[in-house]
């Protein structure tokens, strides 16, 4: 049976990528570099070559991906008694298995070279659940950090709404490179410190020294790149950094709101460059994963004592985004510090404050602006402004337009315009009657529109 699985192998791969919507990243990362080394009563034992796929053996033992490759097989065989496991070869299993649950161990050294990368050590792997929502994204990311620089795995494109993980994956793409490797030249940058030194360089006549920093690194990491300005010279530098560093082999990770199609303000030339490595989403956690991420959050930060229906009411009510839910959590630490107990009662009265009764978060004027804002990347302040560039206007009459259609409380005219930095009654009605016809007139704008209303768990 080994040498027929072997003359399979393709095939059953293949089944993999075509029926069981595995992407080939994953396939080869986790699933190719397994070897057999024998077959017993029907039971074929894997293991995986020592210098291949560390992570292949941790996520293998971890089952991930076992069910799949077993009913690959099973179907490629055509018999469903077969079974599966991975083994241990030379106790190589078991040694990976002991150091993984060992706690990530911190040098300084490397704490000096994350800070000099601008990476929070705090995000990594280890402390990243898993769960259908965002298994894909994790895996791909930890294939990439495994081997930076792949041909075909760049740059790799990771998106999704905000609060789901995109900058926790990120970073820990790059504290783990940094684990692995010091003196490997790692950046990590928001994209508005991206642009910002764009514009200073173009302003001081300083593009060599821009070039110098982004040109010399070996992983780029840039997050929110839907935040890249419209404007053309912008544009034309982040492109030549881009092919610079992509035709060096270097690693590139982007992350943003919305899949490179929709950034449709961008040089066509960019987007079909970040459709052309690994576009990868992320999707909203699942109630498990919610579960388990309220765990592992409650644990990290000793937060202790909490009723297990409390952790239920939190998944229950927060279920879009992962820093509401880790925020919702966050609220409860007073008791934790105090040593008072938790009672459900007590902690549900304290949490209803940020739920309204329909069990929806409230929605409050300052809470509309602050997912407008995450959403368009305007700042609160800006909403709140008088500035009148086009940009900001509309996200501060897109504010409007929530507030008046759709927010817990009933608000007067009066009172938007308040929330808004004090407008007068005429210029929120104006506002609200420009959404209304851009809502009409424009699809793009209609899109982003339902992003933000989704984001706030708003059917329409
Ligand atoms: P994004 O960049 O997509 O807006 P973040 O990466 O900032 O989201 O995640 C928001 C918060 O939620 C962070 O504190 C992050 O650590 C946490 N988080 C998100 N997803 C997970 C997860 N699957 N497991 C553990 N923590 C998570
Ligand atoms: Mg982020």
């Amino acid at each position: 049976m080994k040498e027929l699985i072997e003359s399979k192998w393709d095939d059953i791969l293949l089944l993999l990528e075509t029926n069981y919507d595995m992407t080939p990243i994953i396939i080869n990362t986790f699933i190719r570099p397994l070897k057999i080394y024998e077959v017993k009563d029907n039971t074929v034992c894997f293991y995986v070559e020592e210098n291949r796929g560390e992570q292949a053996v941790k996520y293998l033992i971890k089952k991930e991906y076992d069910f799949f490759l077993l009913s690959a097989i099973r179907e490629t065989l055509n018999n469903i008694d077969i079974d599966i496991r991975v083994d241990e070869k030379k106790n190589y299993i078991k040694e990976t298995e002991e150091t993984s649950r060992e706690p990530m161990t911190v040098s300084d050294s490397y704490l000096a070279a994350a800070a000099k990368s601008n990476l929070n050590p705090r995000y990594t792997f280890d402390n990243f659940i898993v769960g259908d929502s965002n298994r894909h994204a994790h895996a791909t990311c930890l294939a990439v950090a495994d081997l930076p620089g792949q041909d075909g795995y760049n740059p790799l494109y990771l998106y999704g709404n905000p609060g789901l993980g995109k900058t926790h994956l990120m970073q820990s793409i790059g504290n783990y490179i940094l684990q692995n490797n010091e003196n490997l030249h790692v950046l990590y940058v928001p994209c508005e410190t991206f642009t910002n030194d764009i514009i200073d360089a173009i302003g001081h006549n300083a593009t060599s020294k821009f070039r110098e920093k982004y040109n010399n690194v070996d992983v780029l990491l840039i997050d929110d790149i839907q935040k890249l300005k419209d404007k053309d010279r912008t544009q034309s530098e982040f492109f030549d950094t881009f092919n610079y560093l992509y035709n060096a082999n270097k690693q590139i990770i982007i992350s943003s709101d919305r899949p490179p199609k929709d950034l449709t303000y961008l040089d066509m030339r960019i987007t079909s460059r970040f459709s052309g490595g690994i576009p990868i989403d992320i999707h909203e956690p699942d109630y498990e994963t919610r579960i388990a991420i309220l765990h592992n959050k409650a644990d990290l930060d000793h937060i202790e004592g909490i009723p297990e229906e409390v952790f239920v009411y939190i998944a229950e009510n927060f279920t879009t985004n992962v820093r509401e839910l880790e925020g919702a959590l966050n609220v409860l630490r007073p008791f934790s510090l105090t040593g008072e107990a938790i009672t459900t009662e007590r902690a549900i009265a304290t949490l209803s404050v940020l739920v309204d009764k329909q069990g929806r978060k409230s929605l409050t004027p300052d809470y509309i602006i602050e997912i407008v804002s995450e959403c368009t990347g305007i700042s609160n302040e800006d909403i709140r402004s008088s500035k009148r560039s086009q940009d900001i206007a509309t996200a501060r009459q897109t504010v409007m337009y929530i507030c008046s259609k759709y927010s817990s409380q009933p608000l007067t005219l009066k009172a938007i315009g308040r929330a808004v930095g004090g407008k007068d009654h005429s210029t929120v009605i104006s506002g609200i009657n420009k959404i209304e016809a851009k809502l009409k007139e424009d699809q793009v704008f209609k899109d982003n529109f339902e992003k933000i209303l989704k984001m706030m768990n708003i059917s329409t």
